[in-house]
C-alpha cells in the first residue's frame, strides 16, 4: 500500500476537493511546530458517517479549546466529509477531518495564523486484529498518565495530546501487548491510547468518569445501548488494584469499534455475555442507523 501522502482519491482541503498527494502543508507551519492541531476520527457504514454532526460539533469544541474558531459550520463540515466520500467512492471507510495554524506566523503565538481544515477518507479496515473479537484483547499498564485538567486541554481532541498515546501504544506493542490502559494524574484508571474502558462486575457495567480524558462519542453510544438493555451502569472512580473483582471488560471508540479484553497486566477477564450483546447491538446500530439515514437522505 502507498504511504498516506501517495494515495489515489481525493482530499477536501479548505473548502475544495483536491486530488490526494497535492494536499500539502508547508514545513513552516505553526501545527507542525506547536501542535496547534485538531482532529476527529469517524466511520462510514453503508455509505453514511456514523454520527457525523456530533464528531463535526467536537472538533469545533476541540478547536474553541485550542483557541481558534473553525472558518466552516459544522452543517458546511458534515457537507464536506460527505463529499469526500463520495468523490473516493468509499461507502466503509475511516473519515479523518483536521484543523490546524497554518504558516503565516511563527513562535509560540499564534493570532495572526489562517485556520486550514481538511478532511480525507480511507477504507480502514479492524484497528485492532479481528481474532481479538472473539479471544479478547491484550492488554497492559503505560506509564505516561492523562494529564490534570489543569496542565492540559484534555477536553480538546487536539493532536497534542497523543505525544504521551503514541510513546504508550509503541511501548504496549513492542513487549507484545495491543494496547496500553493509561492512568490519569491521580493514578486511577483513565482510558486506552485511543479508546475508553468499562468493566462487568455481577452484571453491572462500570466505566471511568470521564472528568480528564475525552468522554468518547462511541462512549456516550454504548452507555445508551447498556441503558436499551436495561443493564445498569455506574459511572466511578476506578482504582487499577480493583481490576481483580471485574469479570469482563471492552474498550471503546470509533476506530476500534466495541472491542473485549482478555487481560490487562495480570488481570484476567472473561469474554462474557455483557460484552458481547453490546458488540452486537453496536454493530447493528452502526449498520441500521447509517440505513436509515441514507433512505431519509434519499427520500
Ligand atoms: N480516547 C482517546 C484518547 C481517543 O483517541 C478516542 C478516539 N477518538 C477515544 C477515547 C474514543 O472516542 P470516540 O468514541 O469519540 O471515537
Amino acid at each position: 500500500m502507498a504511504t498516506y501522502d501517495q494515495r489515489d482519491g481525493y482530499i477536501w482541503f479548505n473548502g475544495e476537493l483536491i486530488p490526494w498527494s497535492d494536499a500539502r502543508v508547508h514545513l513552516l507551519t505553526h501545527a507542525l511546530h506547536y501542535g496547534s492541531a485538531v482532529f476527529e476520527g469517524m466511520r462510514a457504514y453503508n455509505g453514511e458517517i456514523f454520527k457525523l454532526t456530533e464528531h463535526n460539533q467536537r472538533l469545533h469544541k476541540s478547536a474553541e479549546i485550542l483557541d481558534f474558531a473553525i472558518p466552516y459550520s459544522v452543517a458546511e463540515l458534515d457537507k464536506a466529509a460527505r463529499d469526500v466520500l463520495r468523490a473516493n467512492k468509499l461507502t466503509d471507510a475511516y473519515v479523518r477531518p483536521i484543523a490546524w495554524r497554518g504558516s503565516e506566523q511563527m513562535g509560540v503565538s499564534a493570532q495572526k495564523t489562517k485556520i486550514n481544515v481538511a478532511i480525507a477518507a480511507w477504507d480502514w479496515g479492524a484497528y485492532f486484529d479481528p481474532a481479538a473479537r472473539e479471544t479478547g484483547l491484550k492488554l497492559t499498564f503505560g506509564k505516561y498518565r492523562r494529564p490534570d485538567p489543569a496542565t492540559a486541554p484534555v477536553h480538546s481532541k487536539a493532536a497534542g495530546l497523543y505525544m504521551i498515546c503514541t510513546i504508550e501504544k509503541h511501548r504496549a506493542e513492542r513487549a507484545g501487548f495491543a494496547d496500553a490502559v493509561m492512568l490519569d494524574w491521580r493514578g486511577r484508571i483513565a482510558e486506552c491510547t485511543g479508546a475508553n474502558i468499562f468493566f462487568v462486575k455481577d452484571g453491572v457495567i462500570y466505566t471511568p468518569t470521564p472528568d480528564c480524558f475525552l468522554d468518547g462519542i462511541t462512549r456516550r453510544t454504548v452507555i445508551g445501548l447498556a441503558k436499551e438493555r436495561g443493564i445498569k451502569l455506574v459511572e466511578k472512580t476506578i482504582m487499577p488494584e480493583e481490576l481483580g473483582g471485574f469479570t469482563e471488560c471492552f474498550i471503546t471508540g470509533t476506530a476500534a469499534e466495541v472491542m473485549p479484553v482478555a487481560s490487562i497486566g495480570d488481570y484476567q477477564f472473561k469474554v462474557g455475555d455483557i460484552t458481547r450483546a453490546l458488540m452486537a447491538d453496536y454493530t447493528a446500530l452502526t449498520h441500521h442507523e447509517t440505513a436509515r439515514t441514507k433512505v431519509a437522505a434519499a427520500g
